[in-house]
């Protein structure tokens, strides 16, 4: 019976997984057409790609990351692509006061906003934890604390448009992972700290929705400059990647799970086979490659 349920249930799952995400979907581009949305860490990988989306969507964008340089290309490539406006705001997320000064620009400029994309994150280490309990807070203070400081800023503006948060997260918020301990911690965070909001707003009739985005491997740089060493696997479009989150806030979804369907898997066998996903997952590392 027991062996029954561990097969029967995740295939059932699956089917269903499959159904619900073949289903034929209403998003429309025009629903982006003349909307105010932040993109953070829009210099470089996916929130540059969803910056350009947005971009022949015709939102109006206010992008942001620390490196000025490169923010500019990416709003001179906006302004070709179609925005209705792009702008930016140079600045690092260490900084505790910066969401309060990048949200206030929003609103000088606009004087509200429908869309905040959060997806900036800060640099980490692929390899053994060390032991370095300063890099864990300061990463928390960047992948966690500042999407905090950020919702507490935006959300009177949100609210009065009845607006979208969209939170990009990772398969390392959902299933614990080697050699990223810091980094899956400020993941796991976001999934407690964010699934809790959603409950309150919907309890108190807020009618701003949370979409907490779960990414498997994608093809940034960075990404691949990090892992592609040590793990096996073919990344996913980080172009195809950025659409999806954008379409999954557009559409108030509770959670964007993409590739779809690597990540549905993965999840089904956290829930019912929990031993055998660890060992699966620790089989994919190239562990001659890690470096102490
Ligand atoms: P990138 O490294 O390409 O981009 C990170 C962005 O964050 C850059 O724009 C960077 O710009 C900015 N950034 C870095 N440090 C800071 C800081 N201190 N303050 C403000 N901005 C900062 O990342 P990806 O595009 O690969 O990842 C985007 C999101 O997707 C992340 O949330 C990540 O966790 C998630 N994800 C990615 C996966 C992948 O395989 N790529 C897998 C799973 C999830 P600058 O350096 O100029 O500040």
């Amino acid at each position: 019976m027991g062996l029954f349920l561990k097969i029967f249930i995740p295939l059932l799952g699956l089917a269903l997984a499959f159904y619900f995400y073949s289903a034929p979907e209403n998003f429309d581009e025009e629903m982006l057409r003349g909307k105010r949305v932040i993109v953070t860490g829009a210099s470089s990988g996916i929130g540059e790609q969803m910056a350009y989306h947005l971009a022949r969507m015709e939102a109006h964008l206010l992008l942001t990351a620390r490196t000025e340089a490169k923010l500019q290309k990416v709003v001179e490539r906006c302004l070709e692509l179609g925005a209705a406006s792009a702008r930016y705001v140079s600045g690092s997320m260490e900084d505790t006061t910066f969401p309060e000064v990048l949200v206030k620009e929003a609103e000088n400029t606009w004087g509200g906003l429908d869309m905040l994309i959060l997806n900036h994150i800060g640099h980490s280490y692929f390899t053994y934890f060390n032991g370095d309990v300063g890099h864990v807070r300061k990463l928390l203070e960047t992948n966690f604390l500042s999407y905090v400081a950020m919702t507490v800023s935006a959300l009177p503006m949100l609210k009065e448009n009845e607006g979208s948060i969209v939170v990009v997260s990772s398969m390392a918020g959902k299933v614990g992972s080697p050699f990223i301990a810091p980094y899956a911690a400020t993941k796991f965070a976001l999934d407690g700290f964010f699934s809790s909001l959603r409950h309150e707003f919907i309890i108190d009739k807020v009618n701003v929705s949370i979409t907490l985005c779960i990414l498997g491997y994608i093809n940034t740089e960075s990404a691949v400059r990090a892992v592609s060493h040590a793990i096996h696997g073919t990344p996913a479009p980080k172009e195809e990647c950025a659409l999806e989150i954008i379409k999954s806030g557009a559409l108030r979804r509770r959670e964007l799970h993409y590739p779809a369907r690597e990540v549905e898997s993965m999840l089904l066998l956290r829930d019912f086979a929990p031993e055998f996903l660890d060992s699966l997952i620790r089989s994919n590392y190239k562990l001659e490659n890690i470096r102490r």
